[in-house]
Formats: C-alpha cells, sequence, structure tokens
C-alpha cells in the first residue's frame, strides 16, 4: 500500500530579490533578472522578485517525494518548493548526474590526494594499483585503510553534537548567527517522511554503513533521509544531509567544520557521493539546483550532468544545451522540427517516470514561441482562465503575464498561483480535464481535512464543491499532476 500524501494547499510567495540566497538582487546588468531578453526588451519597469511556490507535507512517501524531486521540487525540512521561472530572479534547475559522467580533472585529482594525505600520514601519498586514475577507486582505497577517518550514515535526527558543528558551519562559512537548534532541526532534521521511514531498520543501515563492500547489481534497502556524518580522531567534522530516492542519492545541504577548509571537503563530499551511487547500485546523484549566473551554484556543471526541463518533464544533457539557450534564461527543448506554439500538454507525462534526451536528435529552444512576449502560452491561459470562469471555477483573467503576482487569497495574504507558469501543468489542459470528467476520477479519492472546524470528509462529486475548493484542487493538480493528486489528504 502506498502511503498516504498529506499536504497543505498549494501557496506562492514573493520576496525581494535582495532576500534571494543566490543572486541576492546584486546582478551586474538589470535584463540578467529577466527569464529571457525579449522579456526585458517588452518590460515596463516590472519589478522582478523572489517568486516561490509549494506547500507544506505532513506525510509523504519517499516514491512520491522522488517523482517531484524530477518535477523541479526540492524540500526543505516538510516544506516542498519550486520557483516560478518566469517571474524569479533567478533561473534554478534540477542537476542530476551519474558517476560515468564525471570527469575527472586536476582539481579533483589534487582533492582526492590532498585527502589520502590527510587520512594516511603514514603513507607515501602515492596509489600503488597503477593503471589509469579513477576516482572510484581511489576513494574506495583511501578510506578503506586509513585508521583515524570513517563516516557513518545514521538517521537524520536532532543532536547537539550536530548543532553545534552547524552552529559553527553556519556563523563562519556563511556569517549567519540567527540559526538555533529549533531552525537547524526543521532545516535539516525534520522531513515528510513516516516515522518509520525515518529511522529505517538495522539491516537498512547495516548494509548501507558497508556500501563499499555490496555486491554488484544489490538492491540498496535504505530509502529515506540520512545524515552521514565525518569523524576525523573521533571528532565530527563533517555532516551530509542526504535523500536516499528510488532512482538515486539526492543531496540535501553539506555543513564541515571550517578548521578543516583545506580538505576541500564540499568537493570531496559530491565525489564521495556520486562513489556511494556508484557501489549502492542507483542511477544518479542529485545536486539540487543549477544556477548558469551563480559561481555559489554553476560548479555543480563540473560533475557533468543534465538538467530538467520542466515543461517538457525531461532532462537535457548540459553538452547540449549549451548552443540551445543563453547562460541565466529560461529553455525548453522539442525535438525539430518543433511544433509547440503554446503551452505543451504536461499531466500525463507526469503520471510516467520523467524521460531524458540522450540521443542524438536534432533539438529546438522552443521558449521564445511559447514563453516569450509574443508567446502562445498566455492567450491560451486567458481563454482556459474565462472558460473556467464560466463553469464555476474562479480563475481571473491575468493581465500580469509577466511580473510580481498581484492579486492575494483573502485569508492568509500569499498570492494566486499566476496562469502561465513554466512547469505547472497548464490552465488548458485543467479545463480538458473538466470538460472531459478526468477530474471525477478524483471522487473518494482525495479527503479534506478542515483545520479550523475540526471536520474530516472525502471529495463526493466535484461539480458539488464550492467554487474555492474547485480552484484549490486545480490549483493542487497544477502543482503535482492528477495522478498524484489521488489519494491526497488535503489540509485546509
Ligand atoms: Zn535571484
Amino acid at each position: 500500500m502506498s502511503e498516504r500524501l498529506i499536504i497543505t494547499r498549494p501557496h506562492y510567495f514573493t520576496d525581494t530579490k535582495s532576500n534571494c540566497g543566490y543572486c541576492s538582487g546584486q546582478k551586474e546588468r538589470n535584463e540578467d533578472y529577466y527569464c529571457l531578453d525579449s522579456w526585458y526588451a517588452a518590460s515596463t519597469g516590472s519589478n522582478i522578485e523572489n517568486c516561490t511556490m509549494g506547500f507544506q507535507a505532513e506525510l509523504m512517501s519517499v516514491e512520491i517525494y522522488g517523482r517531484l524531486c524530477d518535477m523541479g521540487y526540492r524540500r526543505s525540512g516538510k516544506f516542498l518548493y519550486k520557483v516560478d521561472m518566469v517571474r524569479n530572479c533567478c533561473r534554478l534547475y534540477t542537476i542530476r548526474t551519474t558517476p560515468d559522467q564525471v570527469s575527472i580533472t586536476k582539481e579533483f585529482k589534487s582533492t582526492l590526494k590532498r585527502f589520502r594525505k590527510q587520512i594516511k600520514p603514514s603513507g607515501d601519498g602515492k596509489r600503488h594499483d597503477g593503471g589509469p586514475f579513477n576516482y572510484i577507486r581511489e576513494v574506495l582505497e583511501t578510506e578503506t585503510s586509513a585508521k583515524d577517518f570513517k563516516t557513518c550514515f545514521e538517521p537524520a535526527v536532532f543532536t547537539d553534537e550536530k548543532y553545534t558543528l552547524f552552529a559553527k558551519y553556519q556563523e563562519h562559512v556563511h556569517n549567519d548567527f540567527k540559526h538555533n537548534a529549533k531552525s537547524f532541526k526543521r532545516f535539516l532534521c525534520d522531513s515528510p517522511f513516516s516515522k518509520e521511514t525515518i529511522l529505517g531498520t538495522k539491516e537498512e543501515w547495516d548494509q548501507l554503513n558497508n556500501w563499499k563492500v555490496m555486491a554488484p547489481g544489490e538492491k540498496l534497502k535504505r530509502q529515506g533521509p540520512a545524515h552521514e556524518c565525518y569523524y576525523y580522531k573521533d571528532e565530527l567534522i563533517a555532516i551530509a544531509v542526504t535523500d536516499f530516492l528510488p532512482s538515486g542519492i539526492s543531496s540535501v545541504y553539506f555543513i564541515w567544520d571550517p578548521e578543516y577548509h583545506r580538505w576541500s571537503l564540499g568537493k570531496l563530499s559530491a565525489l564521495r557521493e556520486l562513489c556511494i551511487t556508484s557501489k549502492t547500485n542507483l542511477d544518479f546523484y542529485y545536486m539540487g539546483y543549477y544556477i548558469d549566473d551563480c559561481p555559489k551554484m554553476n560548479y555543480k556543471a563540473k560533475y557533468g550532468g543534465e538538467l530538467l526541463d520542466v515543461c517538457t518533464q525531461r532532462y537535457v544533457p548540459l553538452v547540449r544545451l549549451n548552443e540551445l539557450k543563453s547562460p541565466g534564461k529560461l529553455f525548453t527543448v522539442e525535438e525539430h522540427p518543433a511544433k509547440a506554439e503554446g503551452e505543451l500538454p504536461l499531466n500525463k507525462a507526469l503520471a510516467h517516470p520523467v524521460g531524458r534526451l540522450d540521443g542524438a536528435e536534432r533539438l529546438e529552444n522552443t521558449v521564445e514561441k511559447i514563453y516569450g512576449p509574443n508567446g502562445g502560452a498566455y492567450q491560451d491561459a486567458i481563454d482556459s482562465a474565462k472558460a473556467l470562469s464560466r463553469i464555476g471555477i474562479p480563475y481571473a483573467v491575468d493581465e500580469r503575464p509577466f511580473g510580481m503576482a498581484e492579486s492575494k487569497h483573502k485569508d492568509d495574504e500569499t498570492y494566486v498561483i499566476p496562469n502561465v507558469v513554466p512547469g505547472l501543468v497548464p490552465l488548458k489542459e485543467i479545463l480538458e480535464m473538466v470538460l472531459h470528467g478526468d477530474i471525477n476520477s478524483l471522487q473518494n479519492n482525495v479527503t479534506f481535512f478542515d483545520m479550523y472546524e475540526g471536520n474530516i470528509r472525502q471529495l463526493q462529486s466535484f461539480s458539488n464543491e464550492s467554487p474555492e475548493i474547485k480552484r484549490t484542487l486545480c490549483d493542487v493538480i497544477r502543482l503535482i499532476g492528477l495522478e498524484n493528486t489521488k489519494g491526497v489528504l488535503l489540509l485546509l
């Protein structure tokens, strides 16, 4: 039985770009904030902000979380979010790679060499196996014989020792003095997974902690969050916060002791996690978000890999994107010759495993045709919003295809989700779902829990619901697709 998905209704937030964790509103040129140069040219001084949408997940299975990661979501504790790629000041792309896509540069080699020297000072620092340099073998060999260095995977739970390291890291590396034990717990210990998933079984942790000797093809039992604690001479010097997903390892955060900055622990942890991906027979290593024009985030391209095209629900290799997209801008690619003028249907794709473009197709970046100032997406959305409104689902015509969202929900001051957002199920498809009755598959399949009234009930008939509930349900489908909405318990 799949676990129940318990979520709040979707929210859309904006904040000033000076609070963006990536650009801090400090880009050199104003046009660099815009998703496309054509939007910059067409803009009348609209204010680019930090625009995020998401929901709080009280309970979620690892399988569903894995699917949401492949839709561009990330989690911060229990909060799942992604940015609005049209209106946000930065383009955040989900990036993943595989162990064999990493080309070992001089930089990586010297990181590994330095690591070997630090933890095996008695040795001569040289490899003895001969043959070409292989980073996986290098890590395995170095760690297997090291006496003073070890790591241990354990449940992502709070300890004072972990918090002390976190505090030191935040203060010295990020100049952040506003942290406290509660915020650490919320950010890096809490997750939407069940208690059983979080704690895991002894068998799972034993197998994971013996990842170096797993047999080729052996299935990894652990799925869910983990803290990998790094110890040097029995002192905690780093923690890798990771999620083990069915399709791979997702890196959530990495904390290290500033006194060990010479070890390049950040780089080392990525190389180690790629080794673990390989040895545990998983496919992908998810590195979080990649941002072209952000030095803090664009180093990830060094590990090879592919970016998620949220509009088509396919990964595209970075090497192919180089000639198709401009740095920092929005893209969506189709096989050439492309058909799309308006937004591409997305709902069906969301019900299937994410795709990959790894063949030799000729590709075309269709972003202007769809999301440019004269793109087809906006007229489609206007027509669909009008039609939805006529059948009692209150979507207002969005006169601001671009720029900050202006309309707010009455009750909680959060913004209404704009009608065109790349990577959300287009309104046109929502309309078809309602008109063709596909939405009725949610009957007796969605539960509402009214937190103010304290009552719980099942969705009986979509057409008998209030306009607000209809809109809320449609927004949930826009964010996660119809298939993933089945079985949801929605907190209202
Ligand atoms: Zn930004």
